[in-house]
């Protein structure tokens, strides 16, 4: 790394997210310069494909001008205002409208936030609060799953199912249980079918609600597919029940939408790809293309019925943000939700899928690949070191670290999550590109077994 280098001062000052920072001081960042459609290029010029839309999350591509216009239009006109004490402003109230319309008709009412994080913290406070208002406090534990990805703040961070983000800050610090990763080839039983598996994963569901007593349980969170965890798919039956289960007893269903949401399973939402309705959905990442930082939590009439009354017998609900629903991530919000529509960006991820699942499916034959796997626009191949027994390698995350590495000289930015290996392009990719982002995948896991072997 030279020393007068953009790497260098990066070293001398960044706590980066989630990395490994001795390695980092050594090898030094991967300094991203510029985007154009669904590329990056390096500060020395070289191309990547950016396989994973940066954090999953830019739907339009690296070089959207509209965005940027509306960006720029808007500072010069609002820069910025708040929505706290009754004030709003034009941007914050259309894309409020055109949330609305976009989501499942029982979901009509929105809370803007700044990250997905900062929303499931929201839905946590919210749901609390409306229990209070209604006159039955106990009703605060949440439903979740291991290896479901929820954020890091201390609520959002309890909800989240990963030993990592638990490990080390005394999390879960909220009532939370974590229900079974409903992932079949890592969960299931010896001998167990896929509708054996899900039977069995209801069937614990409806324990754990008689154990600790529906009256305790506020909410279900879960990621229609689950993404961070891995990219897996539910077993097929699975939301199905889980929704029946939930209203039987009163739970209300949350749907952490901030991956699958506005088009990367190929319909417009996550729950509707799998078939349940939530009462209340989390949005963020393609909701901005991540051009702006922005989320929203969207929920039912009943929920907002609940917190209205008592915000004016009781105490407002005193929560919300400097930023929430703030003018220039909302008008950005607009500009890229109206580009997902007029180019059928949600449709086109529905056409694709089936190529982009077979290039996936393509690789289940190497000799390192335990099992590739995905929906819509979304997929992983998770490596293993002995594919008949599936069995991990002894130091996980070293395969995925050096096919990350491969991978960049190859030209494609995936994400090693351990040593699953993680794709989610921009939803404008055509035809074309997924042949070349499964050329380069290929290229990539073709040097690996002697790359993991040295
Ligand atoms: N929920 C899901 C499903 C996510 O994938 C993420 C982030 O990846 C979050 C919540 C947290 O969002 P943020 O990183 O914006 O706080």
């Amino acid at each position: 790394v030279l020393s007068n280098s953009l790497a260098a001062a990066d070293i001398a000052t960044t706590l980066h997210p989630n990395t490994n920072l001795r390695q980092h001081e050594r090898t030094g960042p991967l300094v991203i310069d510029r985007g154009e459609g669904i590329r990056v290029y390096d500060e020395r010029g070289k191309e990547y494909i950016e396989g994973l839309a940066g954090l999953w999350s830019v739907a339009v591509g690296f070089s959207e001008p509209r965005l940027a216009e509306a960006a720029y239009k808007q500072m010069l006109k609002l820069p910025y205002y708040h929505t706290f004490s009754s004030k709003s402003h034009e941007p914050s109230i259309r894309l409020a409208e055109k949330l609305v319309e976009m989501t499942p008709p029982n979901i009509n009412r929105v809370f803007c936030t700044s990250s997905g994080s900062e929303a499931n913290d929201t839905i946590v406070k919210m749901v609390w609060y409306m229990n209070n208002a209604l006159g039955r406090p106990n009703k605060k534990k949440f439903l979740s799953r291991i290896k479901g990805y929820h954020g890091i703040t201390i609520a959002s961070g309890s909800l989240t199912g990963l030993p990592v983000n638990h490990r080390d800050f005394d999390l879960p610090a909220i009532p939370v249980h974590h229900l079974t990763c409903p992932h079949f080839y890592r969960f299931g039983a010896e001998g167990e079918d896929e509708a054996a598996f899900t039977a069995r994963l209801l069937a614990e569901l409806e324990t754990v609600i008689s154990t600790e007593g529906a009256d305790t349980i506020a909410a279900f969170i879960g990621e229609p597919l689950m993404a961070a965890g891995g990219v897996l798919p539910p077993p097929a039956g699975y939301w199905e029940g889980v929704e029946r289960i939930c209203r039987a007893n009163d739970i209300l269903i949350v749907s952490d939408e901030v991956i699958c949401g506005f088009g990367r399973l190929g319909k417009s939402f996550g729950c509707q790809k799998y078939g349940f309705t939530p009462d209340i959905m989390t949005l963020s990442k393609q909701i901005t293309s991540s051009y702006m930082p922005f989320a929203a939590v969207m929920f039912s009439d009943a929920i907002y019925q609940a917190i209205a009354d008592n915000s004016e017998k009781i105490g407002v609900f005193g929560h919300g943000f400097t930023a929430s629903g703030h003018p220039v991530a909302s008008a950005v919000a607009l500009e890229n939700l109206a580009i997902i529509e007029e180019r059928d960006l949600i449709g086109s991820a529905a056409r694709l899928e089936a190529q982009f699942q077979a290039g996936l499916q393509a690789f289940a034959h190497h000799p390192l690949v335990g099992e590739a796997r995905g929906a819509g626009l979304i997929g992983a191949v998770e490596l293993v070191s002995n594919k008949a027994t599936r069995k991990p390698f002894e130091k996980i995350g070293r395969a995925g670290a050096i096919a990350s590495a491969i991978g960049h000289e190859e030209g494609l930015i995936f994400r090693a999550i351990g040593d699953q290996l993680a794709l989610c392009p921009p939803l404008i990719v055509t035809s074309d590109d997924i042949t070349e982002i499964m050329a380069r995948m290929g290229r990539t896991l073709d040097r690996l077994p002697a790359a993991v072997a040295a």
